[in-house]
């Protein structure tokens, strides 16, 4: 008889983290048992919970970027993306389906919520009421934590958002250990964001043991995380198996590589005044940048206009901008990238011409030390939903930019490919060196016996596993959530960018 399945998430844990002293814990664990968790193309959050939950790539559930950018009018516009673009059956929905009880805390895209069982979406959640981010409602009740809970840190300095963060963590401290003592649920799954919005801030006085005041707070939640994971190791059954991950890697890059610098600079792509732009804001109105659903859901409400200060410090930490650019002239132009949060080179061609430039510009930027291009077809099979390219940094952290140079030097920590993950629990034999993120969600339906959906791209991790009974497939469920929101939302880009002026944005 199996445990219980309990995944504790990690943001961005990168074995800089897992080096520092106030991380014993994780440090241990990780060399006896740790190994890479290969995150998805590109990775960051988005797309790597994703496919985390969906077992699938970013070119299957959909989920490429935290933007959605799409076609419209003769223009594009944008959106976040929300948990009913996520169409796919997803990991606790697997685990309800087999009638165990699922508690899920901070899992990006989990609203609408898909199950009847408790759940506390992330703040990623597009929806205008706080009440919504917890279901049912009577979880209040049950865990008295969730009525001081916010998913938004708050605060104006680095201080002061990094203690906010603190109190925050400690919620999901306190909830998480409420939920493993009463022993209520067979799945249980909390995400620690601070580790990922800590490297943002502070990485380098982390990395460098400076004793800054910010940095000292940051310390202090990795100390907490820290013996919170201690805890849950001596606490748990010795039947519940145990996943600690991160969705990807951080490191400290020499600096940036402007895709579009370098494109502009090798004559793939030409820039104009009134070309078409990804970006926000100027007075051409055939340009939107479109943040309806989000800005809206915060206009309505008084305690989330509080907090957009730090979703929008959430949004430059990870490159969101709202400034303007010069337009991609694509009469002119043979690649682009659209948005640095893509990571990615679109063609501007069909056929024969698509194919030889993707080799061309494969070929090219492989001979640029540090940069890494990856043909998204033949690593996903296709690239409907996703740029041809994704180009990968191993030195540099890759931007859109624009026709600037191509490489700055200076110093800038990011995400990077190589996230970490550690096994525990009696089903695991070992950790692979380095599996997929997509691998888990089969594997943990696997071990506790459960078919797993025929049509995921991950793979049961079998030779690392201590039981040895066949993988049973079965039909994937239908989703219940309906993609409500495209093309929702579309207002018009002035008003749009003077509340957003208002509210200090730009
Ligand atoms: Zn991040």
């Amino acid at each position: 008889m199996n445990g219980r399945t309990i995944v504790i998430g990690l943001d961005g844990l990168s074995e800089m983290l897992i080096g520092l002293e106030e991380t014993s814990t994780l440090s241990n664990l990780f060399d006896e048992s740790g190994g890479t968790l290969l995150s998805t193309l590109p990775p960051t959050t988005g797309p790597a919970w994703s496919s985390f939950q969906t077992g699938k790539n970013p070119e299957r559930h959909g989920i490429s970027s935290l933007i959605n950018i799409y076609e419209a009018e003769n223009s594009y516009k944008m959106r976040e993306f929300s948990g009913a673009d996520l169409a796919s059956e997803a990991i606790y929905e697997s685990f309800d389906h087999e009638d165990d009880d699922c508690f899920v805390m901070n899992l990006p895209y989990t609203y609408p919520p898909r199950i009847d069982g408790d759940v506390v979406t992330s703040w990623l959640t597009n929806s205008d009421d706080l009440v919504d981010f917890i279901h049912p409602s009577d979880l209040r009740d049950r865990y008295p934590n969730l009525n001081s809970y916010s998913p938004h840190p708050d605060g104006n300095s680095d201080l002061a958002f990094l203690k906010s963060l603190l109190s925050i963590e400690r919620d999901r401290i306190e909830i998480t250990k409420q939920v493993i003592e009463d022993g209520d649920h067979e799945f249980v799954f909390t995400l620690f964001s601070g580790t990922d919005t800590m490297q943002h801030r502070v990485y380098s006085d982390l990395a460098g043991r400076a004793s800054t005041s910010e940095a000292d707070v940051a310390r202090k939640i990795l100390r907490e995380i820290d013996d919170f994971i201690s805890w849950l190791v001596d606490a748990k059954a010795e039947t519940d198996n145990l996943v600690l991950m991160s969705d990807h890697g951080f490191r400290q890059f020499d600096g940036y590589f402007s895709l579009n610098g370098w494109l502009h600079e090798n004559g793939y792509l030409s820039f104009s005044k009134d070309g078409v732009q990804f970006q926000n804001s100027n007075d051409d109105a055939t340009t939107t940048f479109d943040i309806g659903p989000l800005y809206d859901f915060v206009r309505r409400n008084e305690v989330l206009m509080n907090s957009l200060m730090p979703i929008y410090r959430f949004f430059s930490d990870h490159n969101v901008e709202f400034t303007s650019e010069k337009g991609i002239d694509m009469s002119d132009t043979e690649a682009y990238c659209r948005h640095d949060q893509e990571q990615s080179i679109y063609i501007n061609h069909t056929g024969e011409r698509y194919e030889s430039l993707k080799a061309q510009l494969i070929d090219e930027l492989s001979d640029i030390p540090g940069i890494r291009p990856v043909d998204v077809t033949s690593e996903y099979g296709s690239s409907e939903n996703m740029g041809d390219i994704v180009v990968l940094g191993d030195r540099y952290q890759v931007i859109r930019g624009d026709r600037n140079d191509p490489i700055s030097d200076r110093p800038i920590p990011y995400h990077h490919r190589n996230g970490v993950v550690m096994l525990l629990g009696p089903s695991f034999e070992s950790t692979p060196d380095v599996m997929n993120i997509e691998d888990l969600y089969p594997t943990l339906l696997h071990l506790n016996g459960y078919a797993v959906p025929d049509d995921l791209d991950g793979r049961v991790i079998e030779e690392h596993l201590t039981t040895e009974s066949n993988i049973e497939f079965r039909d994937p469920l239908s989703s219940g959530v309906e993609n409500t929101e495209s093309g929702a939302a579309d207002s018009d880009s002035e008003a749009v960018q003077n509340r957003l002026e208002d509210l200090g944005y730009l």
